[in-house]
């Protein structure tokens, strides 16, 4: 196992020591809650389709369990190193108490190329994982979800493997699964429709318009197809999108579902039909007035940031804005609904198939789509009423909202 440091959570924290200075944290309470409280680091050997074996290195951190127990998605992608799962999971403690959802932060990770596996080699190697922290996981202790990389299929396999390991059927212990095995109605779309709720909010308080408004979108996965379909049955134009592999641009807009349809026939949107080609990191200086950032960490940086022509971005991704960007975009009046509130919606639909699965009753569209939107309205709203009260901008006003539950937690668990 190697190990290196991407110097990303030393990043991860900068949002946090602001909220402190505004709380006015003693110090020795930043350290308690800079550190997480359990990191693992698994081997996994693989038998691959040729025969020979491969080891892969997997991650879990569980950050913080004072208010529930630790939950995040898994990620499978060539660039996972420890540093990255701790601010991922560090992101989504924060996340988990700007939401309200009763858990803690987790995330996991395997360092592999998915794309590259067969789908026998991608079932053995999420075998193997949840192998290798089944005792470490579970409904009342850590509960993972998808991320880059991963999907409900693979939830299916963690689930599989974890029951036959336990002897229970336990389907709480992990979120997004398929509908046919305990799955929650709205998760394939909750993180894209709840930061659709979000930049709803965003635009009514910020006095923007919608009508004709240019989006671009980088990455397009997940989480961004369904925002990409939301705001343009809304009269948007989706000027620019890119994946991995590169990306489109055509200034009159381009249909969102024909842009899914190219990208799940060719696996890129590069080469759409009636579009100009661009990078993959284009879409974060084109002309537009919205941006949706939807792929990895550090997208926007000190080198792009001056280039930016949004004047809302919606942080789809978790961690693409660098502090050093992020304070020059603060600076020049450009609106921003952090990650940590933007992308939150995924969680909160993951919370209720959770609650589904202990209470073994499950609810309609309609009533996931309603409770989806009452969270991400109160959430919005509390962040912005931070924001203006302390007089600071909304990552600061989301990390003082839910670093305040936190502490609260952990002083009432008698923990500090
Ligand atoms: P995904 O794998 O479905 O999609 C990621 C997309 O980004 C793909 O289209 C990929 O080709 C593209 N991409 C990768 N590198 C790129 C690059 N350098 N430039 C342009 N595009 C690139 O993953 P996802 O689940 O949609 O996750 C995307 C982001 O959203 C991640 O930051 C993830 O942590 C975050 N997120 C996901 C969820 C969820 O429920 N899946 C919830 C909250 C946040």
């Amino acid at each position: 196992m190697s190990e290196r440091n991407s110097g990303l959570y030393e990043k991860a924290l900068t949002p946090l020591m602001k909220a402190a200075s505004v709380l006015n944290i003693e110090s020795d309470i930043v350290s308690v809650l800079s550190s997480p409280e359990r990191a693992l680091i698994v081997s996994i050997p693989v038998k691959m389709d040729r025969g020979k074996m491969r080891v892969f290195t997997g991650y879990r951190v569980q950050h913080n369990t004072s208010r529930g127990p630790t939950k995040g998605g898994i990620r499978y992608h060539p660039g996972v190193c420890i540093d990255e799962v701790k601010s991922l999971a560090f992101w989504m403690s924060i996340k988990n108490g700007v939401v309200g959802v009763p858990y803690g932060g987790g995330k996991g990770g395997i360092t592999c190329n998915p794309k590259e596996m067969s789908q026998g080699e991608l079932e053995r190697l999420t075998r193997g994982y949840a192998a290798a922290i089944a005792k470490f996981v579970g409904p009342d202790q850590d509960i993972p979800a998808p991320d880059v990389g991963t999907n409900a299929q693979i939830m299916g396999w963690f689930a599989d493997e974890y029951y036959k390991i336990t002897g229970k059927h336990l389907p709480g212990v992990i979120t997004a699964k398929p509908l046919s095995i305990g799955g929650s109605r709205g998760r394939g779309t909750a993180t894209g429709r709840g930061a659709f709720f979000a930049t709803l909010e965003a635009v009514k308080t910020f006095n923007m318009s919608l009508r004709g408004a240019r989006v671009s979108i980088q990455g397009y996965g997940n989480v961004a197809q369904p925002i990409a379909n939301y705001l343009y049955e809304l009269g948007c134009k989706i000027v620019a999108v890119s994946d991995s592999v590169g990306g489109a641009y055509n200034p009159e807009g381009m249909n969102p579902t024909a842009l899914a349809e190219l990208k799940t026939k060719t696996r890129s949107v590069k080469g759409f039909p009636g579009s100009r080609e661009i990078s993959t990191g284009d879409p974060i200086t084109v002309d537009c007035d919205i941006l949706i950032p939807a792929a990895l960490e550090n997208q926007i940086t000190e080198k792009n940031v001056n280039d930016v022509k949004a004047k809302l971005i919606v942080e789809e991704a978790n961690g693409p804005t660098t502090p050093e960007a992020d304070k020059i975009l603060h600076e020049k009046g450009v609106k921003i609904i952090p990650d940590v509130l933007a992308n939150a919606g995924g969680v909160t639909v993951s919370y209720f198939e959770w609650v589904q699965n202990r209470i073994g009753y499950y609810w309609s569209d309609e009533e996931v789509d309603e409770k989806l939107k009452g969270v991400m309205i109160k959430a919005f709203k509390d962040v912005y009423q931070t924001a203006q009260q302390h007089e600071i901008d909304m990552r600061t006003a989301a990390y003082v909202t839910s670093v305040k539950k936190i502490i609260e937690a952990m002083q009432a668990l008698g923990r500090l």
